[in-house]
């Protein structure tokens, strides 16, 4: 049987979610896809430079684990480089370990504001004072119990 398998903690979401060889852009060579964890591991220890022992216990993994996830990011990157594929950086088993804040927005004025965690739900729109609030969408996936889970694809 099957061991469940744990979520990765992810510290940081990344600026993009697509990369692609300019040289292709008129030829479609086809894409890889790289899981979250896998561009987080390369981005504590080849980016950051941690070591593995670090960069393993910030993504709640065993250091086997977290030596898997960077050889299999690597081989995707150096596959992409080596055969002109575009990267896109996709789905996973993670968590986000650093949600800072929820979205809200107001139903009357469509202002949009940020609470960090801890403080309790607003009252109402600072902007314009409606108590016709709510949840922002796209803000919710990371709200539940065991918050911001997604599942490979
Ligand atoms: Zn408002």
């Amino acid at each position: 049987m099957p061991r469940p398998r744990r979520h990765r903690h992810i510290r940081s979401s990344f600026d993009y979610d697509y990369w692609r060889p300019c040289a292709t852009c008129l030829e479609d060579r086809g894409e890889v896809v790289m899981k979250m964890e896998e561009m987080e591991s390369i981005r504590l220890k080849d980016h950051l430079g941690m070591d593995q022992r670090e960069a393993a216990d910030l993504m709640k993994v065993s250091q086997p684990t977290f030596h898997r996830i960077l050889s299999e990011a690597r081989r995707k990157i150096g596959y992409a480089l080596v055969c002109g594929k575009a990267l896109r950086i996709h789905g996973g088993t993670y968590e986000m370990a650093m949600t800072q804040a929820r979205k809200f927005q107001c139903y009357d004025c469509q202002h949009a504001w940020e609470v960090p965690y801890g403080t309790g739900r607003p009252e109402n729109c600072p902007d314009c004072g409606s108590v016709n609030i709510h949840r922002a969408e796209g803000d919710r996936g990371y709200t539940r119990a065991g918050s911001g889970r997604h599942d490979m694809q």
